[in-house]
């Protein structure tokens, strides 16, 4: 899909984005995908054979790369990813319509700081009596991204700071609702290496991504490796690829809040979560389960940080707006979020029915049954909806069948270590999140490592460096045990 912009509002945004993060005004008031503020981005070719050709050759250079240098050229991309933060970050809302700018800055940073390099890759050593064995954690050669809408910039840096790490080239296949964003990241991340030492190309994209050079990706034999973040009809189409796969797909996130939880920490938290990036990472809390005597006081916590309680009418109302009806391919119909509302700020979501409220309102909350289509989608917008529960039973009943099995991520607000444990085990999320924001999750306010490709279908977890590698042994029989 083409970006819709008119050039006038292109070169406004890119006047104000420049002006704003104090760069030079940009020479042409043309903006489009291949090119940013009149310079050509680097690594975006029309053709995605081009792309990849560039990637393999850009992956031939890095191989006689010493670590030491390898890693300079991480150290080169995080300190451009910090200092260009704010630019991608406005883009990336003026190209997607979605999220705010300060949490995508935020989100930018923690990829610089906290995503793994060259000091995720090590090696295994065995020795017995038969010599010595050592297994390597190998590139797989040029590995073909997938990577979403929602954290689009996020994800393309995330992937090549991990992917390059581990010696890989990459070719990328964006979102095509933010082409130009991820495209400016490609750019971004060729500018650091080939400054640090590196070759002029080692991560490539193309100037038009559709299904058919996501196919070209898939069926090109020099990608070795295809990672793909997104939501299911994508997850579901490389892992059907016929090549190895690594897939982060959709989530639904519950939290359950029981009766010895700080609640109005829990309230805080959740709405600080939930409102993160207007609700667009797949990690961020979906849906509430509030046990039924703390229910009340969570609810006006929630309302002190910043959320509005609507009505159950009112929130049918917003049904129709913020989920629209589509016939599937076997004629179904079925519900699916509207992409005007997905990861808009509160404000625009009520505005569409009527109802006007100021910036300090981050987040709609509603009381609602389990049944409720607000339960079931993942909205990906700041609307909350919470189901009153009885008790444990019922709230991990509950909560693990709005998981629906995806694996993904689950949160919880208790001190009762009982609770904590029974939920932990009967959801099996890739992560699972106690007493803090989603976001802690992923590294931001807690301990480990930030990645935006949750790899919870195909088992990788939090993606780092060595997930895009493959594994090499080398033996040295009867020889090499010095003891
Ligand atoms: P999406 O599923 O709409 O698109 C993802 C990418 O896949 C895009 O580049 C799209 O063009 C492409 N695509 C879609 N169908 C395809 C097909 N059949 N073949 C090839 N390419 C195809 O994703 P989105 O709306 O931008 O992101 C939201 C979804 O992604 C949510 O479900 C969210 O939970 C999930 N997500 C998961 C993670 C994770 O780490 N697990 C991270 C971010 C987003």
């Amino acid at each position: 899909m083409a970006i819709q912009w008119t050039e006038a509002e292109i070169a406004e945004i890119v006047n104000r984005v420049m002006r704003e993060v104090g760069a030079a005004a940009p020479a042409v008031a043309e903006y489009d995908a291949t090119q940013f503020g009149g310079r050509r981005y680097v690594g975006v070719y029309e053709d995605m054979r081009d792309a990849i050709s560039a990637a393999e050759a850009g992956y031939r250079a890095i191989r006689e790369m010493r670590v030491e240098e390898r890693e300079k050229l991480i150290t080169a991309i995080r300190e451009l990813t910090r200092k260009e933060a704010p630019i991608m970050a406005k883009l990336g809302v003026a190209e997607t319509k979605m999220g705010r700018v300060d949490h995508k800055t935020a989100k930018h940073m923690l990829v610089a700081d906290k995503t793994p390099g060259t000091e995720d890759i090590v090696a295994a050593v065995k020795t017995g009596d038969r010599g010595l064995t050592l297994t390597e954690m190998a590139p797989f050669g040029v590995v073909g991204s997938i990577t979403p809408s929602t954290n689009p910039s996020e994800t393309v840096i995330c992937n090549s700071i991990g992917m390059i790490a581990a010696g890989n080239g990459v070719v990328f296949n964006p979102h095509p609702n933010a082409i130009s964003v991820s495209n400016y990241a490609v750019d971004l991340v060729n500018r650091a290496c080939a400054a640090a030492g590196g070759p002029r190309v080692l991560v490539a994209s193309v100037v038009k991504p559709t299904l058919e050079t996501a196919d070209l990706m898939y069926k090109h034999p020099a990608i070795r490796l295809l990672v793909c973040t997104g939501g299911p009809g994508v997850v579901k189409s490389v892992l059907s690829s016929g090549k190895k796969a690594i897939g982060a797909g959709a989530g639904n996130p519950p939290v359950i809040v029981d009766d010895t939880a700080d609640v109005k920490k829990a309230a805080r938290d959740i709405i600080d979560g939930c409102t993160f990036d207007n609700n667009l990472p797949c990690i961020a809390e979906k849906e509430v389960f509030a046990f039924d005597p703390i229910a009340d006081e969570l609810i006006d916590g929630m309302q002190k940080a910043g959320a509005l309680l609507i009505d159950r009418a009112t929130a049918d109302k917003l049904v129709d707006v913020v989920l629209t009806e589509v016939t599937t391919k076997t004629g179904a119909k079925r519900k699916t979020v509207s992409r005007d509302c997905v990861g808009r700020d509160a404000a625009v979501i009520l505005e569409k029915i009527g109802i006007r409220v100021g910036p300090e309102i981050r987040c709609v909350i509603c009381e609602v049954p389990f049944e409720h289509p607000f339960v079931q989608e993942e909205l990906m917008m700041p609307i909350l909806p919470i189901v009153r529960v009885h008790d444990i039973d019922e709230a991990i009943k509950l909560a693990v069948k709005a998981e629906h099995g995806n694996r993904h991520t689950a949160h919880m607000h208790s001190k009762n270590i009982d609770h904590l444990t029974r939920f932990a085990r009967a959801v099996e999320t890739t992560i699972f999140v106690k007493n803090a924001p989603s976001y802690a999750g992923i590294g931001f306010g807690g301990e480990g490592h930030a990645t935006f490709t949750i790899a919870g279908p195909t088992g990788e977890g939090i993606t780092s460096a060595r997930s895009f590698t493959r594994l090499r042994r080398c033996v040295m029989a009867d020889n090499f045990r010095i003891i």
